[in-house]
């Protein structure tokens, strides 16, 4: 417990008389931190910290970079500003030396303002130039990380757009064919083709990818050892929970997703059923606190890079290779890589793919519908939520819908929020016959039941009818239905599995290999159900390894 003695010291409280000092010395909890221990996360609540001993650093997440912007020493204190405008931390605060802190609720930060005149003017005249100084800084800020100079035909500058947004970095793309006289930030860069700057300075060398981005960008896209417990293959909801229970509970995880961190999960607009979030939350957002959370526990996340093949080894491990012909070991594997979207069988279409046909719902395709005439072919709460969220930008969103309603396939709050906005049109019994256009989709040619087709003006053509499970470079002998993998008690007994044990609930017939989220077989397709399962698969990986 803090002494009077010792607080009495500390300027902010030198004011204090003895009954509040005694007062205070009963509210403040008494701080010991290591260096490198967080007291204070940016975007959480927090409490109010006085530093009696030591140095803290303020940490602020810029554009994906934890950026240092200032330090406090003896008396110092923080966490004020946050409680005081009812908001979440602006910044994060760490320990830069071993440090000790008095530590007061916010209630308790409350009375004290109420119980000394000469505190409370302290800390609001604190508060007031504190402010000042976060304007200052926040108008200083760069608008973006990442300047993108390319076609909106070209389907790397859209890999790499798509990328980008889904991890959250702040970009500014110049499309080539509307802006042609806009220059790359670094004039070395000057190229013909795409061409893509990184902190106003370095050129990704000629021909940008998604992999040189992200690597100039800092992410991990190699393993760093040899051999691992665990690798997990795919970074959705189910992939990255596994992750992070897996590291948090001291196994050496490996993460491998072929893009960026969120899967299907990271392309929607606002997931609602999610618990803990009523308002909801994007997918990019609760994709990007998981990569953090994973990092946080030291799990290797890497990205930009697939997974081509799984070796089952002799002495019951595994080799995984990735592209480019890596290979690392590992005594277990959490497959966790989700379902590809159906293709769609209408005439023309697959001409158009990238240059207006699109699968799925990318949130960075934004800019390129603002004002425009945009399709939807599908009837479930993706496409729902990407109506929604196109509605914002496009002129018209038309939804259309093979069944007679989206009832059966779509719920209910989704329905009320698309019957409330006027810009979007949902056609049932409505097929796609055929696409239309020169370079580009121009057209589309649809049929409602037994009427004659007509032909409508389209700018783009979002395909979410239906996804598969694509695993046929996965070992053969993997028990399936239809691509799912078969897990726990689905599993048929068979050469492959110890006939001592039965397969744990979500391992296959491989020992030790487990599989988890939508692309297992009977899973149900939900952010939380495969939260669940990637968190279980580690309760179950530590028991198949206390089984050798
Ligand atoms: C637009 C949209 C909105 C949605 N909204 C909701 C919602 O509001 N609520 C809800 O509960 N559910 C929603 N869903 C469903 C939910 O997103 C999925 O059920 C969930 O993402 C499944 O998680 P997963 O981890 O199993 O697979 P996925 O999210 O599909 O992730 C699989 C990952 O594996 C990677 N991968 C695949 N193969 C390889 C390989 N060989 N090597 C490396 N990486 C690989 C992929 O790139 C992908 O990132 C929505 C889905 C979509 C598309």
């Amino acid at each position: 417990m803090l002494t009077t003695v010792e607080l009495k010291k500390i300027p902010i409280f030198s004011c204090l008389n003895d009954a509040n000092l005694l007062w205070l010395a009963q509210q403040a909890a008494d701080v010991h931190l290591e260096a490198g221990e967080y007291l204070i996360h940016e975007g959480e609540p927090t409490p109010f910290f006085v530093v009696m001993e030591g140095t803290t650093e303020v940490l602020k997440d810029v554009m994906g970079r934890q950026t240092e912007i200032s330090e406090h020493h003896r008396g110092g204190f923080f966490g004020e500003l946050a409680i005081l405008m009812a908001t979440a931390a602006p910044a994060s605060v760490r320990a830069k030396t071993a440090c000790h802190l008095a530590r007061l609720d916010p209630q308790h930060l409350q009375e004290l303002i109420r119980r000394s005149p000469e505190c409370s003017a302290l800390i609001l005249q604190t508060l007031n130039e504190r402010v000042q100084v976060v304007q200052k800084y926040i108008l200083n800020l760069p608008s973006s990380r990442v300047q993108i100079i390319g076609s909106k035909f070209d389907g790397d500058c859209r890999e790499i757009r798509t990328f980008l947004s889904m991890n959250r970095i702040p970009y500014d793309w110049v499309d080539r064919d509307r802006r042609t006289r806009v220059a790359p930030s670094d004039p070395t860069c000057h190229v013909a083709g795409l061409s893509v700057v990184v902190d106003h300075s370095f050129c990704v060398t000629h021909p940008p990818t998604v992999r040189k981005v992200a690597e100039a960008l800092g992410f991990q896209t190699a393993p760093h050892q040899q051999s691992y417990d665990v690798v997990i293959i795919g970074g959705g909801p189910a992939g990255l929970a596994a992750a992070v229970y897996g590291a948090s509970e001291g196994l050496s995880v490996l993460l491998v997703e072929r893009k960026a961190p969120g899967g299907q999960a990271g392309t929607s607009s606002r997931i609602e059923n999610y618990l803990g979030f009523p308002n909801g939350i994007s997918g990019d957002d609760l994709s990007q606190r998981a990569f953090r959370q994973a990092a946080k526990f030291g799990a290797e996340v890497v990205l930009t890079r697939e997974v081509h093949e799984i070796i089952p080894e002799a002495d019951g491990e595994y080799t995984v290779r990735l592209d480019g012909g890596d290979k690392i070991d590992t005594k277990t594997i959490i497959v966790a890589t989700g379902v590809e979207w159906r293709k769609l069988d209408a005439k023309g279409v697959d001409r158009f793919i990238g240059r207006g046909v699109l699968y799925g719902a990318a949130r960075a395709e934004a800019p390129t519908v603002a004002g425009k005439n945009v399709f939807i072919i599908g009837a479930g709460n993706s496409a729902g939520q990407t109506a929604l969220f196109f509605a914002n930008y496009a002129s018209s969103v038309t939804m259309l819908v093979r069944g007679e309603d989206l009832n059966r396939s779509m719920s209910q709050y989704l329905i009320d929020q698309i019957a409330l906005v006027p810009r979007i049109r949902v056609e049932t019994e409505t097929e796609v016959v055929s696409a239309h256009g020169e370079e580009y989709l121009n057209a589309i040619d649809t049929r409602k039941k037994a009427d004659p087709v007509v032909r409508r003006a389209a700018d783009a053509l979002f395909v979410m009818i239906g996804a598969d499970a694509k695993t046929n470079w996965l070992p053969a002998h993997l028990q399936r239905e239809n691509g799912y993998l078969r897990t726990g008690r689905e599993v048929s007994h068979q050469p492959g599995r110890a006939a001592d044990r039965a397969p744990f609930l979500l391992e296959t017939n491989l020992p030790g290999f487990f599989c988890v989220g939508d692309v297992r077989y009977n899973s149900i397709k939900r952010v939380s159900s495969s939260v669940g399962e990637g968190s279980m698969a580690i309760a179950f990986v530590h028991q198949y390894l206390s089984l050798s």
